[in-house]
């Protein structure tokens, strides 16, 4: 499995390099890196798992963050704003095929795995809603299909963070103290 001392930090190259597609059928190889970055993502979601392991909460990795700069990426997450639908998807050569105008933004900002600086307070701009067509594996079954779908809010959100990966792209490089849109939520006020 994949611990903290696996993920690439802000300023490792390939995190910076553009990802290839990957070759399909997927081989051994790249389904070994697949399946690990979807335990973590699975496990770093346990409370006992992350003190056990000392593995940071992430609800999505992609393979440039451990080294493997190949365009695939696991999130694993319940939609807090919409019933806790739950995603759980290893995502294989994803496309975006479609973005809305409307943008927002996470209003306490993002995080990220390989990201250890404070970036609090400051936010990175999203389409609220995309279309995507992708391949997911489905390690149950070991199955590779196709997928697409429409996501928005906070999904759309995680789905945009880490395709950004793929293409080389930090949260970091697009982070802004204000913008001209809706936040997702608001904060309650006590
Ligand atoms: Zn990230």
């Amino acid at each position: 499995m994949y611990l903290m001392k696996d993920i690439t930090r802000e300023g490792n190259p390939c995190l910076e390099t553009p990802c290839e597609p990957v070759k399909l059928p997927i081989s051994s190889e790249d389904l070994n890196v697949l399946k690990g970055l979807l335990e973590y993502v699975v496990d770093s979601s346990i409370d006992d798992l992350v003190k056990k392991y000392g593995i940071r909460p992430g609800v999505g990795i992609a393979a440039p963050q451990v080294g493997v700069t190949k365009r695939m990426f696991a999130i694993n997450f319940e939609d807090f704003l919409n019933n806790n639908k739950r995603y759980c998807m290893a995502v294989i050569n994803p496309v975006i095929t479609w973005r809305s105008k409307e943008m927002t933004y996470l209003p306490g900002g993002e995080g990220c795995l390989s990201v250890d600086r404070p970036t609090d307070g400051l936010i990175t701009p999203r389409n609220y809603k995309i279309s995507y067509k992708c391949y997911v594996y489905d390690f149950r079954t070991n199955t590779c299909k196709q997928k697409s779908g429409t996501l928005e809010g906070y999904p759309a959100i995680v789905f945009q963070h880490e395709y950004d990966h793929l293409d080389g792209i930090l949260f970091t490089s697009k982070m802004y103290k204000d913008l001209d849109c809706e936040p997702l939520y608001t904060f309650e006020e006590e």
